[in-house]
């Protein structure tokens, strides 16, 4: 339906968004929420519903600490309303950085998804995982995208007009976004290591509000690791996993929880059939707070009767592990045989 010419290719998509500047004025934020779809299900994460997800968030959905809207911000995120093509201020708009939900402050687009499509509107072909959920429009037709944080309105979804390699665009009203350079970006950073990180990186992509995983060395001395080194057993380094997360969307807390619930931290000489000391189980802290969160949560552990082995050290230097590593499971299209969630709290 939407494959057409290149010199053509705006026509549609501007057609399409001043029509849901008509239909979509009667769908408030809360019927939004209601037809949303449930988050995907992948490593058993699924059992969390939306509302277990939002609620610890700083800002809930409906709550007062939404940042005020003005008259038109209100037209647009809260009735659906569309901007004039062409008059938003990120249509032509190309720093590195971040594009964040106007009204919660969740983080929606990365720049380097950003491409010129010519319709009068921000494009972006990717999303940051999990930050925008997809819905049936009104009209019957067309996909409507709104922020999967807050249920404000961004624009509409198009695919197969092969307009880039994922053959995607995110069609965003300006208005709904709000620009963070780089530089500003306050993501939050975590350092966790359960054993094969193949396994750990895929559970931790699976939580919303995880921005970015890299896995990789730290714990040890030697400087550069290579996977053969770290598994000879020399270095003193741990397979571990680097995480960037949205604190709009998920907490320390959340994600410290997660690890415990994607391992056995009883396990005292590896991880399930990876043995040795870089399997071992240990949370790299920060700062003071992630300290303290950690060793409330092995506390809560041990209150439950588990011999909880998991150390608690200071962060150090973190040493990305080769490329061929990195995303593995998601490369090769498999699912962990070493990482299963299993509920604690
Ligand atoms: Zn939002």
């Amino acid at each position: 339906m939407f494959q057409i010419h290149r010199q053509r290719r705006w026509v549609l998509p501007m057609l399409a968004a001043l029509l849901a500047a008509g239909a979509g004025a009667s769908y408030g934020y809360r019927q939004a929420r209601d037809v949303a779809d449930p988050p995907p299900e992948a490593c058993d994460v699924s059992y969390q519903t939306d509302e277990e997800a939002t609620t610890s968030v700083d800002q809930e959905p409906g709550s007062d600490e939404y940042r005020d809207l003005t008259p038109e911000e209100e037209r647009v995120i809260v009735h659906k309303g569309t901007e004039m093509p062409f008059t938003g201020e990120y249509d032509d708009h190309f720093e590195a950085g971040i594009y964040t939900c106007r009204r919660c402050g969740a983080m929606l687009y990365r720049s380097a998804d950003k491409f010129r499509a010519g319709c009068g509107w921000p494009a972006f072909d990717d999303e940051i995982p999990g930050a925008v959920k997809r819905i049936p429009d009104p009209d019957g037709r067309r996909t409507e995208i709104i922020c999967a944080n807050c249920g404000g309105h961004l624009g509409h979804v198009f695919e197969g007009e092969r307009l880039t390699e994922k053959n995607v665009r995110h069609c965003v009203n300006s208005i709904s976004l709000r620009f963070i350079p780089e530089k500003e970006v306050q993501y939050g950073r975590a350092i966790f290591a359960a054993g094969c990180f193949w396994g750990v990186e895929h559970c931790l992509k699976e939580q919303p509000g995880v921005v970015e995983t890299t896995v990789g060395y730290t714990g040890g001395t030697k400087e550069n690791p290579t996977y053969e080194e770290v598994c000879r057993g020399n270095t003193g380094h741990l397979e571990a996993v680097e995480v960037l997360y949205d604190p709009v969307r998920v907490s320390y807390e959340e994600l410290a929880k997660l690890f415990f619930e994607i391992h056995d931290p009883t396990q005292a000489n590896g991880q399930g059939p990876d043995l040795g000391e870089q399997y071992l189980s240990a949370i790299f802290y920060l700062d003071d707070e992630q300290k303290r969160v950690a060793e409330k949560l092995i506390e809560e552990l041990k209150a439950k009767g588990m011999k909880v082995v998991t150390q608690v050290r200071p962060a150090g230097k973190f040493w990305p592990a080769e490329q061929y590593h990195q995303d593995y499971y998601a490369k090769k299209g498999q699912t962990p045989y070493c990482h299963v969630r299993k509920k604690l709290w």
